[in-house]
């Protein structure tokens, strides 16, 4: 072993030397952390790095974080070799997206007019047009190409480089030859990390550990659910004729990228039934290491991409090569602080696009370790949004298989994934399964979305981005809640007992609501941090001997943490996570009151038992918690049951039911009635860059409670500032046929002011309608007025809708129907 002086202390250690590694570095120097530590234990890229193709491509993602990671990176590597002398390689070729059917044409039409808006210059071209920049296609079959004349490509290991050149001139220490075999902690705290040449202390450890980044995090109890997978390129021989300078394009039905390498062609592929590689853990002397090629597994998929450029059938292969790349179980990388230890940050499975998003991740990251918190919105890609049982062997080998092959799919709106599935189930799973329930999957549960009117097997497909063959079943589901009584399952919801002397303290100082009033109370709220920006949002009900809080199923992990860090160490209040011991029935619309007055003793009268008051009751032999409140905007209750005691008052309301039409309501019902109501849903129209005005819940904040709450100065200061020049805003299709989803950009006076953050269809409305936060003019407020004097419309894949707008829900502003 050679003698490495290592510092023994740091501000930051950052593992691995990989593009995100180097980037994270990087931007933590420029950002004026002069003591940072970078740990390699092989060589700078020798991980997967070095042998990336190196497309460095900003069209193609209806995440506005992703966009603004790509145009970030793009940017800093155009600029990076004057600012440090090292070449990045980077070269602006072009970019061509290939759609060759109509619906793939639909999703990149969407894309473009979102992408557009968020900065990338993209733009649809001819098949002709494709010919001409790229004239060894194929291109009979094409629709259309979506061109971005910016983009192009880098030398993934000159990128990486230039990272850690900059890194250096800013006083980063880079120690290649030193692996971290040990992390040190204290008191649920990262402390430093362990290495064979000493122990080096650190207020803060990244995780940039690529492949490897799963089993790094284990070494500290931290869940990486990632996974490595053969991932793979063919170079050709020489092709005469083929250029430089022509673009990259891509054809995902295909299965492939294309681009000049050396005088030949690199041809990328992304196969639809990928494969995992070293499941059971991965090689730690793996270093500039290449994967044997499974050419029996790959030939069809070749096959099937030369033929997009057919002169590469008649040409030599040079090199098929396969390299690890890691994968996530829904595609999104691994970032930000780990729930299970504090300061201890990961930035890892990068899903195929680690270089061309490295640059942001990088700075992401930089500035959530400076500020505490991060400027983008994260709730898509914060690795608590992650479970363990997700990093098991099985869940990985079966998982992956789907993950690399999704890229290249068309991402219709109502898939979901299809493998590794049944992992979580509710104790009504398998009644529901019996009256013609579809599942799909929610945080890994099992949850109903729809019914099939006659409980016969639900057929789902072929996916589309129409009006599919489930829609007047959903449509019935919703009607039913908003004339009848539905029964949904919502077990998946996450929740927790918060019991002790010191309770209603904590948890008052924790939610910007008044959530310690009166016992027998529900109350809506949300968490803050110190910039008044949203951290979750859910109920919390005050009960005789404990409080209850519910959220949704993919806030489990952070609020569990955010409870957790924000306990002072000598409060008594002690948190505990009562999920799978609660199942969740929601019994709501007009008739809920009667059905459920018809199986309890207790009265159910509104004078009673009001809006917003939780109780226990009877129901056959079993206790439930029964709580008046709604998210689908109708009079209605929650029961929270026993998990053992779940399918016994199920049997008794089903039962009941009959007598009431009881039917039985999927997650889309949920969907389209929320969303006509306006509720939120944090993660999907609210998220961890809003501020609580701005999406218009003031009303969920008191300011006047006695001893505050976290991020009131924030607010306060907020409000100082005068009327909102950004606001949330409910957006209603004035024409019933087309659909909305995500992403379609919402146009003022012919100019785009916003996107659509979430959409459903309003059954009730007529029409489709959904959320979208709007930036006002300079200077002027965000109010009736300016709503009533813009003429409104919605773009969809290039076609503009028009639309109302309304500031309050469209659906019973009141609250007559909730409160009757
Ligand atoms: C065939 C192929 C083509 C690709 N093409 C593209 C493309 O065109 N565009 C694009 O954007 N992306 C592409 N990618 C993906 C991209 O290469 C990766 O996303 C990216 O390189 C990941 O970078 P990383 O820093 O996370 O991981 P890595 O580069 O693997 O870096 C992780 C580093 O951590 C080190 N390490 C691990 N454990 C320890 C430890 N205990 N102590 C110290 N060091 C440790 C490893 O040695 C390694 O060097 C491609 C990938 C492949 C396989």
């Amino acid at each position: 072993m050679t003698d490495i002086q290592l510092p023994t202390h740091a501000r930051v250690v950052v593992i691995g030397g990989g593009v995100i590694g180097c980037s994270v570095a990087y931007h933590l120097g420029h950002m004026g952390f002069s003591d940072v530590v970078l740990l390699e234990r092989h060589r700078l890229t020798a991980g997967t790095t070095w042998h990336s193709a190196g497309l460095m491509v900003t069209f193609g993602s209806t995440s506005e974080t992703s966009t603004e990671f790509r145009k970030y990176t793009r940017d800093l590597y155009s600029r990076l070799e004057a600012e440090t002398g090292q070449a990045t390689g980077f070269r602006p070729v072009g970019f061509i997206e290939i759609a060759t059917e109509k619906d793939r044409l639909e999703e990149y039409r969407r894309l473009t007019a979102f992408n557009r808006h968020c900065g990338v210059d993209v733009h649809e071209i001819s098949a002709k047009e494709v010919g001409d920049l790229f004239p060894l296609a194929r291109t009979d079959d094409i629709l259309a190409g979506f061109y971005v004349k910016g983009d192009g490509r880098v030398d993934p290991v000159d990128v990486t480089m230039a990272l850690a050149k900059g890194a250096k001139m800013k006083g980063v220490k880079i120690f290649e030859g030193v692996g971290v075999t040990g992390i040190l902690e204290k008191d649920g705290v990262v402390k430093g990390v362990k290495t064979p040449h000493g122990d080096i202390q650190a207020e803060v450890v990244v995780n940039c550990g690529g492949a490897w980044g799963r089993e790094l995090g284990a070494q500290a109890g931290v869940t990486v659910p990632l996974q490595a997978a053969e991932h793979y390129y063919l170079i050709t021989d020489n092709i005469p004729g083929i250029s430089r300078s022509w673009p990259v394009i891509e054809d995902p039905a295909s299965y492939g990228y294309f681009r000049e390498e050396g005088g030949g062609m690199m041809i990328g592929l992304f196969e639809p039934v990928c494969a995992p590689w070293k499941v059971e853990g991965m090689p730690n002397d793996f270093a500039f290491g290449e994967i044997k090629p499974d050419w029996d597994r790959m030939g069809e998929y070749i096959e099937t991409a030369m033929k997009r450029v057919p002169i590469s059938m008649e040409i030599g292969v040079r090199k098929l090569f396969c390299g690890p790349e890691s994968f996530t179980p829904d595609l999104r990388p691994c970032l930000g602080e780990a729930p299970e230890l504090k300061n201890y940050f990961v930035a890892a499975g990068l899903n195929s696009i680690g270089i061309l998003t490295g640059g942001g991740v990088g700075r992401m990251l930089a500035h959530w370790i400076k500020h505490g918190r991060s400027d983008v919105d994260v709730t898509a890609f914060h690795i608590d949004r992650l479970h363990p049982y997700q990093t098991n062997p099985e869940y990985r080998r079966t998982r992956t298989v789907e993950s690399l092959g999704m890229v290249y799919k068309c991402h219709y709106p109502t898939h979901s994934m299809t493998t590794a599935r049944g992992a979580k189930k509710s104790a009504f799973h398998d009644r529901l399964a019996a009256r013609g329930a579809y599942f799909r999957d929610v945080s890994g549960w099992e949850g109903a979305d729809w019914y099939t009117p006659d409980a016969s097997p639900p057929v789902i497909g072929p996916l589309s981005w129409g009006r599919q063959s489930w829609f007047p079943y959903w449509q019935a589901e919703h009607e039913a809640t908003r004339n009848g009584v539905i029964l949904m399952d919502m077990s998946f919801m996450s929740k927790w007992y918060v019991q002790g002397r010191d309770a209603g303290k904590v948890l008052n100082y924790i939610s910007a609501n008044n959530v310690d009033g009166d016992t027998g109370l529900i109350t809506y709220t949300q968490w803050l941090n110190e910039g008044g920006t949203l951290e979750a949002d859910l109920t919390v009900t005050k009960l005789a001997s404990k409080f209850m809080v519910v959220a949704s199923d993919t806030a489990l992990r952070h609020v569990d943490t955010w409870m957790r860090r924000h306990t002072p160490e000598d409060a008594h209040c002690f948190v505990t996570d009562v999920t799978s011991g609660l199942a969740q029935l929601n019994v709501q619309g007009p008739r809920s009151r009667e059905l459920m007055q018809s199986i309890t003793t207790a009265d159910l009268s509104n004078e009673a038992f009001p809006f917003r008051h939780a109780r226990e009751i009877d129901i056959g032999y079993a206790r439930v918690l029964l709580v008046r409140i709604t998210y689908l905007g109708e009079l209605g209750y929650e029961l929270y049951i026993p998990t053992e005691q779940a399918t016994h008052v199920y049997d008794i309301l089903v039962e009941a039911g009959v007598k009431f039409g009881l039917r039985h309501a999927g997650l889309k019902a949920l969907a389209s009635l929320r969303m006509e109501k306006a509720y939120r849903d944090y993660g999907h129209d609210i998220d961890n860059t809003d501020s609580v005005l701005e999406v218009g819940l003031g009303f969920a904040v008191d300011l006047k409670k006695p001893g505050g709450f976290i991020g009131k100065e924030a607010v306060v200061a907020k409000k100082a500032e005068g009327p909102l020049r950004k606001k949330l805003v409910q957006v209603f299709l004035t024409d019933p046929e087309p659909l909305l989803f995500h992403a379609e950009i919402l146009y003022r006076n012919g100019n785009a002011v916003g996107y659509l953050r979430a959409a459903s269809y309003g059954h009730t409305l007529g029409g489709a309608v959904g959320l979208a936060m709007v930036d006002g003019e300079p200077g002027r407020a965000i109010d009736e007025a300016w709503i009533k004097e813009g003429v409104w419309e919605v773009d969809i894949a290039g076609r503009k809708v028009g639309a109302t707008i309304s500031l309050k829900p469209m659906y019973d502003p009141a609250n007559a129907r909730i409160k009757a």
